[in-house]
């Protein structure tokens, strides 16, 4: 390992002057996937500000949005009695991310910026990765690319954006809160990722420095349906292989509103909007669900590893939708 400076910030302005003004500085927060990266040599900051005594922490409740500030853990999230309630989709692909262990390790801003489980990016012998070096190629698309993305992907980079987390919160329109050397800003998530067959290299929109502070994410309405399922080799402590986070609210057997996340399938947690029109306005019924499934992974680019995922997908978004709904199979 590189050697390093560390330095424990006490306060939130501290923090962001010395990582801005320092290009090779890099921010601490749980280490799950800092940590990790740095010991196998791919990131090699050489200042790490650890913010994990920054007062982020804490679920709060305005009105209809929470707002979560970064350093809550996974756990204390999912825990949180208005997440329970008013967005059990949130809980449930928190719940099924990693393991106990982790999740009170793990914070919400450490999440969502959580690199990609491509093991030829985390691999220093592999040559080719272009989000590790730009333009030296893709190992994966030559490789092994059963875990990879079929959405957001082309010949230059499939890596998989792993955050389970993130899925629901692209459906429910949540708000990146950051401050920077520039001051604050607010980002809806739904713009905040780049896909990688656009930029392999630049994954997000954050400026070096700039630190998440909070997340707010607005309520469902209170009649809303909502869950999230993801499918994986294991039972547990396994990234995705395809997951939805689907919410629905019905009436008189017809879908007013709908949001549909989906994970394990797209280079960044990707929203299915055109699915999401298909369902407004249609009976709640199995064949409503299949056209929109259909829909929702159009466009996807897939190698013979990877095909199967877009069936999978489908598959997996059916039965969330038939779930949340209550039509029998
Ligand atoms: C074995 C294993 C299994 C896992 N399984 C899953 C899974 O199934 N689903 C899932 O969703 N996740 C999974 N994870 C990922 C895990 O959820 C993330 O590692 C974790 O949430 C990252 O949070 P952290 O606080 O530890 O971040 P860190 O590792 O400290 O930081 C991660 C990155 O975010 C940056 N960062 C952190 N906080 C901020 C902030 N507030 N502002 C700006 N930058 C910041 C850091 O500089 C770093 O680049 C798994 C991880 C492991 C190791
Ligand atoms: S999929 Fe992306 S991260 Fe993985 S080797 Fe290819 S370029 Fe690198």
């Amino acid at each position: 390992m590189r050697s390093f400076e560390y330095v424990r910030a006490t306060e939130v302005a501290d923090a962001v002057r010395l990582v801005s003004a320092h290009p090779g500085g890099a921010y601490l927060a749980g280490g799950t996937t800092q940590v990790d990266l740095m010991k196998d040599g791919v990131l090699g900051p050489d200042l790490l500000v650890d913010i994990t005594r920054l007062p982020l922490t804490g679920v709060e409740r305005r009105d209809e949005v929470l707002r979560v500030g970064a350093l809550t853990t996974m756990e204390e999230l999912a825990a949180d009695p208005t997440v329970i309630e008013r967005l059990p989709l949130v809980r449930e692909a928190l719940l099924k991310g990693a393991s106990a262990q982790l999740r009170n390790m793990a914070t919400i801003g450490g999440n969502l910026l959580q690199r990609t489980r491509c093991r030829y990016f985390r691999d220093l012998d592999v040559p080719k990765c272009n989000k590790r070096l730009v333009e030296s190629g893709c190992a994966a698309v030559e490789g092994a690319p059963r875990m990879h993305a079929v959405l957001g992907a082309n010949e230059r980079c499939i890596a998989l954006h792993a955050s389970d987390l993130a899925v629901p919160l692209v459906a429910l329109d949540a708000v990146v809160c950051l401050l920077g050397a520039a001051g604050e800003r607010q980002i809806p998530l739904t713009d905040f990722y780049f896909a990688s067959s656009d930029s392999p290299d630049v994954e997000n929109r954050l400026s070096h420095g700039e630190l998440i502070t909070a997340i707010e994410i607005p309520l469902l309405p209170v009649e809303a349906v909502s869950g999230y399922l993801k499918v994986r080799d294991r039972v547990s402590y396994e990234f995705a292989l395809a997951s939805a986070a689907v919410a629905l609210v019905i009436s008189g057997g017809v879908i007013r509103q709908a949001r549909i996340g989906l994970g394990g399938v797209g280079s960044k947690p990707w929203r299915a909007w055109d699915a999401e029109r298909e369902l407004v306005g249609s009976p709640t019924a199995t064949a409503t669900f299949r056209r929109a499934a259909q829909v929702a992974v159009q466009g996807a680019w897939t190698l013979p590893g990877t095909a199967f995922k877009v069936e999978l997908a489908q598959r997996c978004l059916v039965r969330e939708l038939r779930t949340v709904s209550g039509v029998a199979a």
